[in-house]
């Protein structure tokens, strides 16, 4: 009787840590064992076809001044990042969506996009310029551009600047899916103009437009490159701007400025400009 009571009561116990170990394996965390690293990754996008600030190399690497940025700012802060390629335009949707937890795209702070996303300080200082086949001498300023056809990037601020002179000279507006496509259509003749930033339409002309393409007139507008964030999500956004803060003082800012750049960054940056 008493052998069997004891019987029964192991089989019970069994049973109870079978049913334990079931319960246990339900849930959808791992659990973490020592030593694990539970960082999460978090993912970097970008529209790959705005050199120097991001691209791809003949080995299909993503390369550029944002990429070593935001790989800096990661190994200042013990971030795990992952990179992703995205059309310029897709961008602040993925944030919004919380798709991708970080864009870093030669963004430009502007209060409409204040609105929908959280940018970090101001980390470069560019701004708009105008470029045209080599032998055109018809276009030197905005009011020059009544009738003219303005090929821009989607969802831009070259893209918003030629819808004004739309507006305003009676331009004509393409619209295109990434910087290459926008310096096609110039150079086949299938626009008479580019708005875009200005020192990436330098490296193109530099690298692939020389004796085709040039800049012309001032800039048109000034403007100040941001990492965005998903709005609300101020954790992020302090991680990276304290990141951006170290990376300043240990000179690793300065360093990938001079290589992407060739000059030294301004003193303010990355920060705001007094
Ligand atoms: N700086 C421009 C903007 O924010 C263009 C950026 C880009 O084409 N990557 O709209």
């Amino acid at each position: 009787m008493k052998k069997l009571f004891k019987l029964g009561l192991l089989a019970l116990t069994v049973m109870a840590l079978m049913i334990a170990a079931v319960g246990c394996g339900g849930g959808e965390e791992p659990a973490t064992t020592d030593g694990e690293d539970t960082t999460e990754t978090l993912t970097v996008a970008f529209e790959p076809t705005f050199a120097p600030f991001e691209s791809t190399d003949e080995n299909g690497e993503f390369v550029g001044f944002d990429i070593d940025l935001i790989n800096a700012i990661a190994e200042a802060q013990d971030m795990k990042i992952e990179l992703k390629s995205l059309g310029f335009d897709g961008l602040i949707p993925a944030l919004q969506s919380a798709q991708i937890d970080i864009a870093i795209s030669g963004m430009t702070i502007k209060p409409e996009r204040e609105e929908k996303v959280d940018f970090s300080v101001p980390y470069y200082e560019a701004g708009l310029i105008m470029a045209v086949s080599e032998d055109n001498n018809e276009i030197t300023k905005p009011e020059d551009l009544a009738g003219k056809t303005i090929a821009v990037q989607i969802g831009t601020t070259g893209a918003n600047k030629a819808q004004e002179y739309k507006e305003q000279y009676g331009a004509k507006v393409k619209t295109f899916n990434t910087t290459d496509l926008v310096f096609m259509e110039l150079v086949n003749g299938g626009a008479d103009v580019v708005i875009n930033d200005k020192p990436v339409t330098k490296n193109y002309i530099e690298t692939r437009g020389e004796g085709k393409v040039k800049m012309v007139g001032d800039l048109l507008e000034g403007e100040y490159y941001g990492i965005a964030v998903t709005e609300g999500n101020t954790e992020l956004l302090e991680k990276i701007n304290e990141g951006l803060n170290k990376v300043k003082e240990n000179g690793k800012f300065g360093e990938l400025y001079k290589e992407w750049f060739g000059i030294t960054p301004p003193e303010y940056l990355p920060g705001n400009p007094s």
